[in-house]
């Protein structure tokens, strides 16, 4: 029996974000809009988007001993993520400075701070939130290494997904373990490398991404939904149609969602479609985590 559907490990973010007229240029100066602060960054993103559904759900993370951590803390408490496994300390809280002009562009800094310092033995000494976790997830705003070393803490049965964001080469120990990998175009272009040249067909990358290890693939494709591919085949999984007002966090919505689904034992591909949902209703709403549906809200879209 797992205390824990799903354990995230990885970023928890303060988002600054400043509406400008112009975003400014080197040595330039403009003023902005007041500043808003939000919880944010893929692993706390991915927990309170799981947690919000239902799942119990646990996030394995550090930010720093400051008024964003606790930030952060709180938001994440307050959605019902356990934070046991939130490490304080060490460097300041990973921060995204963002700039947001009236067109919706935007100019994103990102301090990864306390993010960069969550170590491998930060990792080896969770062992039991790893043992009580029925899937464990993951991105890339943490150490590569630590996240090498979250493949080698699984528990027997449990079950590895990666989102690998901001996307670099993997190592094969890393690949061999999702079960699945979701990435977006951007993603699969980089993880593909050169090979991703061959095609323009997201059939095709799914196939090309799953020829390099993982035990199965998605490849989400914002309005137009989502691609999975085991070693059964490839299926497309419609989108949901609804009105989109911001993907922010779309991303992140889907993959919690269907990272909790797989925990339940729904087939990839129903798990895919439930997350489909999830995701769509995350973009009728501005915002990343204040966005992410209930349960009861997906079943109404
Ligand atoms: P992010 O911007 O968070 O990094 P992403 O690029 O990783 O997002 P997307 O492919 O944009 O991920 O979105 C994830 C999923 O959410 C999609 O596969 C789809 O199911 C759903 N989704 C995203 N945008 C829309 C939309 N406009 N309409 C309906 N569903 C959407």
């Amino acid at each position: 029996m797992y205390d824990y559907d799903l354990l995230v490990v990885g970023s928890a973010n303060a988002d600054l974000v400043i509406g400008v007229e112009r975003r400014p240029g080197a040595g330039e100066t403009v003023l902005g809009s007041d500043l808003a602060v939000h919880p944010g960054g893929k692993g706390a993103n991915q927990a309170v988007a799981a947690a919000r559904l239902g799942a119990r759900t646990a996030l394995l993370a550090r930010v720093g001993d400051d008024g964003h951590g606790r930030l952060l803390l709180d938001s994440l408490r307050a959605a019902g993520v356990d934070t046991v496994g939130v490490l304080v300390g060490g460097a300041p809280t990973g921060v995204a400075l963002i700039t947001v002009d009236p067109s919706g562009d935007n100019s994103i800094v990102v301090s990864p701070g306390a993010n960069g310092r969550l170590a491998p033995s930060d990792v080896r000494a969770a062992a039991s939130l790893f043992h009580a976790s029925r899937v464990v997830s993951t991105q890339l705003e943490i150490p590569l290494e630590s996240v090498a070393e979250v493949v080698r803490s699984l528990a027997p049965d449990s079950r590895f997904v990666l989102n690998p964001s901001p996307p670099q080469p993997l190592p094969a120990e890393v690949l061999a373990a999702c079960d699945p990998l979701i990435v977006n175009e951007h993603e699969a272009k980089v993880i593909l490398g050169d090979s991703a040249g061959v095609s323009e067909e997201p059939e095709d990358w799914a196939r090309l991404l799953l020829a390099k290890g993982p035990r199965s693939v998605v490849v989400t494709l914002g309005g137009e939904g989502a691609l999975v591919a085991s070693a059964e085949g490839v299926t497309r999984v419609p989108s949901v149609k609804v009105e989109a007002v911001d993907t922010t966090g779309a991303g992140d919505a889907f993959t919690a969602a269907l990272a909790w689904r797989l925990g339940t034992g729904e087939p990839l591909a129903e798990a895919a479609a439930y997350a489909a949902r999830v995701g769509a209703a995350a973009v009728t709403k501005e915002g990343a985590q204040v966005s992410f549906p209930t349960a009861a809200e997906v079943a109404a879209l």
